[in-house]
């Protein structure tokens, strides 16, 4: 299980930064995470091409190093499927010599970047915090993130493994509230209070109605991240816990 805390997204500090690393030879997967992990990084590290692009859908990165050669699904595909998906988290990608220029070009657009093998680590750190700056300067935003869900403050989107959620301000409120005191639990009292203010003296059932909206536009078909914690309110966590 990654981690889920909540944490402010892509910054342009790129401390702040969670990068997903798919690699199947597992000495420079771990060089790499090593490298990125001193920088202040949080390092996702898989080795399947697979298991690497159901973690793009899954949970929110802001940059994935993907190198070309992997069992399951080569790197190339992985990213035309992310793309597909409307995942448009930068690429940086390892690649052999043996890959045609030409063939690598293709791929490489927008935020994307690419380092042949072998590279020094020293290099990919350089690359990897190139391409998180641009990142950053292109989406200045306080977007928060848990797991795979996203609230954009700034636009109101709100996103569930990529895909947008369409929420009523109420509702968007509510979620947002969830959302930053994410893994602890509040109580109606506390919802109410901070979600409908002043304008509401009514019961706390509505927070109740309210939070059935929200897990069937959030939690639909997928596993729920809105828990009722009995007698006291509710919480916003994974189910692993
Ligand atoms: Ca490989």
């Amino acid at each position: 299980m990654v981690d889920t805390g909540v944490v402010p997204s892509p910054s342009s500090d790129p401390a702040l930064s969670r990068i997903l690393v798919v690699e199947d030879e597992s000495s420079i997967n771990d060089v790499i995470a090593t490298a990125l992990r001193y920088q202040g990084h949080s390092v996702v590290q898989l080795a399947d091409g697979r298991d690497g692009l159901a973690e793009t859908a899954r949970a929110h990165f802001d940059l994935v190093v993907l190198d070309v050669m992997l069992p399951g699904l080569d790197g190339f595909e992985i990213c035309r499927r992310m793309r597909e998906a409307g995942t448009l988290t930068p690429v940086l990608f390892l690649t052999a010599r043996s890959d045609t220029e030409d063939r690598i070009r293709g791929f490489v657009t927008g935020g994307d970047d690419y380092l042949t093998k072998p590279f020094s680590v020293n290099e990919l750190v350089l690359r990897v915090g190139a391409i998180l700056r641009r990142a950053g300067t292109a989406a200045p935003s306080n977007l928060l993130v848990f797991d795979d869900l996203t609230l954009d403050p700034a636009t109101r989107e709100v996103r569930r493994s990529g895909r947008l959620v369409e929420l009523s301000p109420t509702e968007f409120s509510l979620l947002h509230f969830l959302l930053v005191n994410a893994n602890h639990v509040v109580s109606k009292a506390q919802i109410l209070v901070d979600v409908w203010a002043d304008d509401y003296d009514g019961s706390e059932n509505i927070v109740e109605l309210y939070i059935g909206y929200l897990r069937r536009k959030i939690d639909d078909g997928r596993p729920p991240l809105i828990h009722t914690k009995r007698g006291v309110g509710y919480v916003l966590r994974t189910a692993e816990r």
